[in-house]
């Protein structure tokens, strides 16, 4: 039984490649929903997730509004 690796990530857009070896896969660009604040590689099943403390811009802005 696997455990997938969680990656908190900085940016809405990240690269995957599984890391190589036995997961590795080509390149990808993967863009994080910003609803759920995380995606999953389909390739391998990594989730990169978004810290709650790194919200990006637009949201931040609608924030203010309410
Ligand atoms: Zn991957």
């Amino acid at each position: 039984m696997e455990s997938f690796e969680t990656i908190e990530v900085h940016s809405l857009e990240v690269v995957c490649d599984g890391g190589g070896g036995a997961l590795g896969h080509p390149r990808v660009f993967l863009h994080i929903d910003q609803d759920r604040g995380e995606i999953t590689c389909p390739y391998c099943s990594r989730s990169y997730v978004l810290p709650k403390s790194c919200v990006p811009h637009e949201r931040q802005h609608r924030i203010n509004e309410m």
